[in-house]
């Protein structure tokens, strides 16, 4: 893709490195703003645990979900969108078309499908709109979005969007000034992250610094898809503290089952060998798997036929790693087990299973 330059040595694009840091604690830290930390997961997962919370919980969450989405992208949006530039749209010096192109590209660099602007209206009237095509979103639900908070926070009027299918894994997503539910406003907690130095090393690539291990990844930068090489596995950057915005205003509606159900949907995919390990040492292993992804800082895992204790200094999305610890632990001893999580000081967590 044009504009963006990457690593001549593994491959990964400038954006990812010089915005981000793996971190020693094992987040993955913005650099801008420390607080704020980014998770590299595998997309299917972000949808699997999706869709099968709904199934657990037999009603649609697509609303909740949207919305939580919608107010914290908008709420990035408008922190790091200058106050100029918004000036400029909304003085009509500029296209606001262009400029939502130009800031939905970032997210071809995070993974999340190639975004297209079709077409736009600013005149300040109920007639304005912004149409944008998407093409293998990473998810639809949560990746319809991000165009419609650019194009709120750039134009400072509350958005609606719907958006239909329009070809195979194709999408066009409409924004129209409406005004935001009002049961939603005002109400979003989103969590800054605060977590200690840690010791997690990855080896980096000696040219751009990013862990050797993304070379393993392929940026198909015109079609926003990260791909494993050898799997396929597609790969996207996501804030934790959306989804766990996104968990937390479930369990409000919906009550106390939503952790659980959390840790029982990622169980299911784990069991079912979705992160399989290789063998060897597998603390060493998984400390990786899970550092890689910006999960947090394995310390300490003991593992046996009676059951598997994991310790980490800090943790990211606790209910997510549980089932992960969980369905481990099933599919290598191939039995069902009970699980009990705790958080730690500091952001640590500590997982039991037990046969
Ligand atoms: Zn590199």
């Amino acid at each position: 893709m044009e504009g963006i330059e990457t690593c001549p040595r593994c491959g990964v694009p400038a954006y990812i490195t010089t915005e981000h840091l793996w971190h020693p604690s094992g987040f993955i830290v913005q650099r801008r703003d420390a607080r704020h930390i980014l998770i590299f997961m595998e997309s299917e997962n972000l949808d699997f645990l999706l869709r099968e919370l709904e199934g657990i919980l037999g009603v649609s969450i697509e609303r909740i979900v949207v919305d939580t989405r919608r107010r914290a992208a908008k709420a990035y949006m408008d922190r790091v969108i200058p106050e100029s530039l918004k000036e400029q749209v909304r003085s009509g010096n500029l296209d606001v078309g262009p400029v939502v192109q130009g800031m939905v590209g970032i997210g071809h660099v995070l993974g999340y499908g190639r975004f297209e602007v079709l077409d736009s209206r600013l005149e300040g009237d109920d007639q304005d709109y912004l149409l944008v095509r998407v093409h293998r979103p990473y998810s639809i639900t949560l990746g319809c979005v991000d165009p419609v908070a650019a194009f709120e926070a750039l134009v400072g009027r509350e958005m609606g969007l719907s958006y239909d299918a329009a070809g195979p894994d194709t999408y066009e997503i409409r924004a129209f000034p409406s005004p935001h539910p009002e049961e939603f406003k005002g109400r979003l907690t989103m969590r800054r992250y605060a977590y200690p130095e840690g010791n997690i090393q990855l080896e980096a690539c000696p040219r751009c610094e990013a862990p050797l291990l993304l070379g393993e990844y392929e940026w198909r930068l015109e079609e926003g898809l990260i791909l494993h090489r050898e799997t396929g596995r597609r790969m996207v950057f996501f804030a934790p503290s959306v989804l766990e915005a996104i968990f937390g205003e479930l369990e409000r509606e919906l009550g106390e089952a939503i952790p659980g159900s959390v840790v029982e949907a990622q169980r299911r995919l784990t069991r079912d060998g979705f992160y399989s390990l290789a063998g060897g040492d597998l603390t060493e292993e998984l400390r990786t798997v899970l550092s890689l992804r910006g999960l947090g800082g394995l310390q300490h895992l003991e593992l046996g036929p009676e059951g598997l204790l994991l310790e980490m200094e800090n943790a990211c999305l606790h209910p997510v790693l549980a089932g992960l610890a969980q369905g481990l632990f099933e599919a290598l001893h191939g039995v069902d087990s009970r699980v009990e999580w705790e958080a730690g000081e500091g952001g640590g967590l500590r997982v039991k299973v037990s046969a």
